[in-house]
């Protein structure tokens, strides 16, 4: 379609909550392919300048949060092959689990990598595969284990690839008689295209010039969306397999809600992305829902943020508390998830701080136990709080007068029956090829 790489540039944007440490755009005229990239945000890497070189019919963009792989401009996306059948290049959602044996094996076989995320290791598989494109991924898609949204783009032909577990979420819309594929939604209505349909778990879409053709590559496929894209991740107006984040937030807020009758005059959400949730408990609840912690908007999310340094500093410069709202209250606060536990504890004593008289916690998500190596942050068991301390000691830690948690059954009821929840019941959907040695 027309000026390919603004749309992208635009959609990138409306992603950014998804990765911000760095960002690329390859696009391709039918005849050349030119790829930018950059460390740091969308806006920050492309000028109108910048967008004009990117010519053609043709774009792939990608914003990198990288959970396999150092911040380094060889591991950014998408990252560019050029093999004997010309250029493509690859963008990857997810986490590989067999990467390390897939590498092993690739460089036994003669293959010089450049940088050490996973999404060089599906480049490599696709170019030494044989056969036409369609079968190299078919058979690079069936050798993967993980999670994995990819897209493939050669000068003219996209492809669209999920796992057959279905972890990671990949939606395709339609706009100007061409094709947008976008790990959420929101990306969608940012260049006014209208949804289509999610690919599907261990599907294959081709997008070419004699239109769309479908490739399944696995048996046996499932649904299993990660649960922490409905919880943390996603945007509130995305629609994750057909369910609408806030709503399902909300819905989550409302269950935990049912099950509580702790006294308290307002409920506070923890911004952003626990505010649907924390007006679904105040509606059940009848209590009124108050702004007593304001975001600063110039402040990046602090759970994506690399290093524990940059995270708690983060959460000084990103929230307050309203006094005039919390002074003298006691406060239902409603918020996402635990990890660290620095975060919560921060804003315990802050609205502490700010003259709050009781501050019930109320977490709308299991507690996290176990890493995820499905393309999440969450590194090792030993950084997760709850992995470490119960309910009642966590509670004393965070100096709260009260703490529960969302069920993880209320946790399905809420978001999808089909659900990854591995982080919270350690029960991972795949082998991880020993990666657990680090639980
Ligand atoms: S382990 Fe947790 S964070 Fe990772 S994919 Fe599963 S639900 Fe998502």
């Amino acid at each position: 379609m027309k000026d390919a790489a603004q749309l992208a540039y635009y959609g990138l944007h409306s992603l950014q909550h998804r990765g911000q440490e760095a960002c690329g755009i390859a696009a391709s005229d039918g005849m050349t392919f030119v790829s930018r990239k950059g460390m740091g945000l969308v806006t920050e890497n492309f000028s109108p300048k910048k967008l004009q070189d990117l010519n053609g019919m043709h774009a792939l963009g990608h914003t990198r949060y990288a959970t396999a792989g150092a911040n380094i401009i060889e591991n950014v996306q998408p990252i560019m092959v050029r093999s004997h059948q010309g250029y493509f290049a690859v963008a990857h959602n997810g986490q590989i689990v067999n990467a390390d044996k897939l590498r092993i094996e690739l460089e036994m076989q003669g293959s010089i990598f450049q940088g050490t995320a996973d999404t060089e290791i599906i480049a490599h598989l696709i170019q030494r595969a044989s056969g036409n494109l369609i079968e190299k991924i078919k058979s690079t898609a069936a050798q993967l284990d993980g999670a994995f949204s990819i897209v493939v783009m050669t000068k003219n032909t996209m492809y669209a690839v999920r796992d057959r577990y279905g972890i990671r979420p990949l939606s395709v819309g339609m706009v100007d008689g061409g094709y947008i594929v976008a790990s959420e939604t929101c990306a969608l209505e940012t260049v006014s295209a209208q949804f289509w349909r999610d690919v599907e778990p261990g599907e294959i879409i081709k997008f070419g010039k004699q239109g769309i053709e479908t490739y399944l590559f696995a048996e046996s496929r499932t649904h299993n969306l990660c649960a922490m894209e409905y919880i943390y991740f996603a945007r509130p107006d995305s629609d994750l397999e057909g369910v609408n984040v806030h709503a399902s937030r909300k819905r989550a807020g409302q269950l935990m809600a049912m099950k509580d009758n702790v006294e308290a005059d307002i409920v506070v959400g923890v911004p952003d992305s626990s505010l649907s949730a924390a007006m679904g408990y105040a509606e059940q609840r009848k209590i009124p829902y108050e702004m007593g912690l304001l975001k600063n908007k110039y402040s990046g999310r602090t759970f994506i943020q690399p290093l524990q340094e940059d995270r708690e500093r983060g959460v000084k410069m990103k929230l307050s508390a309203i006094r005039s709202i919390v002074e003298g209250k006691k406060i239902i606060l409603v918020d996402d998830s635990i990890v660290r536990g620095t975060t919560s504890l921060r804003i315990v004593k802050m609205l502490r701080d700010a003259g709050a008289s009781e501050i019930h916690v109320r977490i709308v998500s299991p507690p996290l136990i176990s890493p995820c190596f499905y393309g999440v942050d969450l590194r090792s068991k030993a950084e997760l709080i709850s992995s470490r301390m119960n309910v009642d000691k966590l509670c004393k830690w965070l100096k709260a007068d009260s703490l529960k948690f969302l069920s993880l059954d209320d946790t399905r009821e809420a978001f999808t029956k089909g659900l990854c929840t591995a982080c919270f019941d350690g029960k991972y959907i795949t082998s991880l090829h020993g990666m657990e040695q680090r639980l």
